[in-house]
């Protein structure tokens, strides 16, 4: 966090971040709120902020998009700034990189006008740009456990004055197996500490770390821990060889600003997103094998617009954030509804429409019951060919509509979504980006980035091939 000093502070003091007032945040967090555009509290935010500003412990249900993560930057800036002395006084685990960067990027934006300083710690890069922050003194580490560990060990970072500890995500943690180490860090932490506990789902460990961990905490249960209501869910039943096809379709209609699309595999992914290339589109890859500067170098293009769509393996579904995503397309089928869930709320973010395509396959049956189960109700099916071609084979529509436009789902409705669960595990830890993790319960592990099978060529029954690649524009917002 710069300190861009006072300058405005006048101006923030009388406006008083307009509906944030009412938590009586220090004014230079005001002024930030104010910058940063936020008008009005998140559901999250006004339950939240208040016992967290009394230095209660916090367990909240909420997942990333609900505006969770200003929810505990906020009081923990306004605690050091109360009682300003250097040391390094907040720290926030997360389960991922991108979540740990995310989070550090909310302590800059909020923090703009304090002196505070913030630094994010995590595996896959060299330690020594990340030790020299620390030796700067930052009063925040945002930081992904295995890293955090290591460099605890080597005595580079000191957690002694820890005051306020965040668990992000803590449900992913237990996901990806961070659990132990969790554990093993909450050993090096004072026993006087404030902890705020955020998980979108409350598994039965979860449920032990919290009660571990916490003590008298407000509960701050959101019903939209669940898939956004914002959501419109919509299966498209396909042979294999049809999937390209559908999915250029969708890339074409007029309500797609912004596609993350999910494979199955690395592999997938990577090929996928070379084809869409090929075919004109503005696709890139993010997926487990890529390295850390790649992986950057992709989102940040994914967010900027210079592309506009990701296809990804589950690790995008960690808890990234990223505005106006249209589409969320399911090319392979999440193994588990909790995959499902995850994949989906890329969509459908801070209270704006999404749409949530899934290409099923004739076995895709069981993964495609357990899904409706989670949801509460059968997500309707539409069915698309190549260019408005009926699909054939598949799984036979629920109701008729071959070659309806999906974009007509909209006003007409499939049902919203409902339910919420547990993501599954993925393969990208902080330090260990490849490799699957399992932990008990439902999991997507066992048949995530496998190169499995050669992809099928797509069909060539694109209408736009005959006519000539098109590269799209947009006006995507940027964050
Ligand atoms: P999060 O759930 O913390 O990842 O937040 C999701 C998005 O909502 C982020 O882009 C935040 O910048 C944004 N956000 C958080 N709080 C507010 C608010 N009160 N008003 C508008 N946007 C917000």
């Amino acid at each position: 966090m710069t300190n861009q000093g006072r300058r405005g502070s006048k101006r923030a003091r009388s406006s008083a971040g307009g509906a944030f007032a009412r938590f009586e945040l220090r004014h230079e967090l005001n002024q930030a709120i104010e910058a940063a555009g936020y008008e009005e509290p998140r559901p999250i935010q006004s339950k939240g902020i208040p016992p967290a500003m009394q230095g209660r412990d916090v367990l909240g249900l909420a997942q990333t998009g609900t505006g969770k993560t200003a929810a505990f930057v906020l009081p923990a800036l306004h605690h050091l700034l109360v009682d300003r002395h250097p040391a390094l006084r907040v720290l926030v685990v997360t389960p991922t990189r991108e979540l740990a960067t995310q989070v550090h990027g909310e302590f800059e934006r909020l923090g703009q006008f304090t002196p505070l300083k913030s630094t994010v710690i995590f595996g896959g890069v060299p330690a020594s740009k990340q030790i020299r922050a620390l030796r700067q003194k930052p009063d925040v580490v945002v930081a992904c456990p295995g890293r955090l560990l290591d460099l605890a060990n080597q005595g580079e970072i000191k957690l002694k004055d820890i005051e306020i500890l965040v668990l992000d995500e803590a449900d992913h943690m237990f996901d990806m197996g961070f659990l132990p180490d969790v554990r093993r860090i909450l050993k090096l932490l004072p026993k006087e500490r404030q902890n705020l506990l955020f998980s979108a789902t409350m598994a039965k460990e979860i449920r032990r770390l919290a009660d571990d961990v916490l003590y008298k905490p407000a509960v701050i249960e959101l019903a939209n821990a669940r898939p956004a209501e914002t959501i419109d869910h919509v299966l498209v039943p396909t042979p294999e060889p049809g999937k390209q096809a559908i999915l250029e379709e969708l890339l074409d209609g007029d309500d797609f600003r912004s596609a993350i699309v999910f494979t199955r595999t690395k592999h997938r992914a990577r090929r996928l997103a070379k084809k869409l290339d090929a075919a004109g589109y503005k696709a890139i890859a993010l997926q487990g094998n890529m390295s850390q500067g790649q992986r950057v170098r992709a989102l940040a293009g994914f967010k900027d617009g210079t592309f506009d769509v990701m296809v990804a393996t589950d690790i995008a579904a960690r808890g990234l954030d990223i505005e106006d995503v249209s589409h969320v397309i399911n090319f392979d089928v999440p193994t588990t509804p909790d995959a499902y869930t995850h994949r989906i709320g890329r969509t459908g973010r801070s209270e704006r429409s999404g749409l949530a395509y899934t290409l099923v396959t004739g076995a895709d049956d069981k993964q495609v019951r357990d899904i409706e189960k989670r949801l509460g109700s059968p997500i309707e099916r539409v069915r698309m060919g190549a260019r408005g071609g009926p699909a054939t084979g598949g799984r036979p529509a629920a109701e008729s509509g071959g070659g309806r436009r999906p974009s007509s789902r909209r006003g007409g409705g499939p049902r919203r979504g409902a339910g919420r669960g547990r993501p599954a595990p993925e393969a990208g830890r902080d330090d260990r980006p490849a490799a699957p993790k399992k932990a008990a319960g439902p999991s997507f592990g066992a048949g995530l980035d496998r190169s499995d099978r050669p992809d099928r060529p797509a069909p060539t029954g694109s209408s736009r091939r005959g006519g000539g690649r098109r590269r799209r524009s947009r006006g995507r917002g940027r964050r």
